[in-house]
């Protein structure tokens, strides 16, 4: 998506090899026109898939889900860090491996939100080592519902969670992915 690899190479920061930063349009400040067209993006590449909901994990892969599922016409869930005191009734839940954090959490969502036979779509700003979209598609699993596919802003190509997932038969579709993070910028695959 030549829209954001343009955003991502003018206004990224390389934090490291590893790690890249895009506070200014998707992380911190968001675009809504930019998300906007990243939502009619992720609708495109999955029409002719059947999806009844989309889930996402908070608080960054949020606005995506949204713009997402306003172009596929379907709701957006999203799992919770911490199991509110409000989340009485039934919780599906999967712990995750955090990439930035290098910490274990509990991913939850409420059972009212997420049923057997529901065909999700996974939405997430970031595609690393894949942990989150794991855990995502554990709580899918446990609900009783199918994993229709996978939609991520970035994909680090250089990290190995596409593959993983990719090994696993699921669809995944990456709207940029970044072959290498280094000092002299950015290089896209
Ligand atoms: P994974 O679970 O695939 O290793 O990492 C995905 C999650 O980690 C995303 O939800 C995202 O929030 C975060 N993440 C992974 N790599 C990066 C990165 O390079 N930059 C930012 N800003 N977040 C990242």
């Amino acid at each position: 998506m030549k829209l954001l690899k343009d955003r991502i190479q003018n206004d990224g920061k390389v934090v490291s090899e590893n790690i890249l930063k895009v506070d200014s349009f998707l992380n911190h400040q968001i675009d809504p026109l930019l998300i906007r067209e990243i939502g009619a993006e992720i609708s495109r590449r999955f029409q002719g898939i059947h999806i009844d909901k989309i889930l996402t994990v908070e608080s960054s892969g949020i606005a995506v889900a949204v713009m997402a599922g306003y172009f596929l016409q379907v709701p957006a869930v999203f799992a919770k860090k911490q199991q509110p005191s409000t989340m009485t009734a039934g919780t599906v839940s999967a712990s995750c491996f955090s990439f930035t954090k290098k910490s274990e959490y509990k991913m939850v969502v409420s059972s009212d939100y997420i049923s057997k036979g529901e065909d999700i779509l996974i939405v997430d700003d970031f595609l690393a080592s894949g942990n989150a979209a794991f855990a995502l598609a554990e709580i899918i699993e446990k609900a009783g519902a199918r994993l229709a596919g996978i939609a991520a802003v970035i994909e680090k190509g250089f990290q190995d969670g596409g593959n993983r997932l990719r090994n696993k038969g699921y669809i995944v579709e990456s709207l940029a992915v970044i072959k290498k993070l280094g000092p002299d910028g950015i290089v896209f695959q």
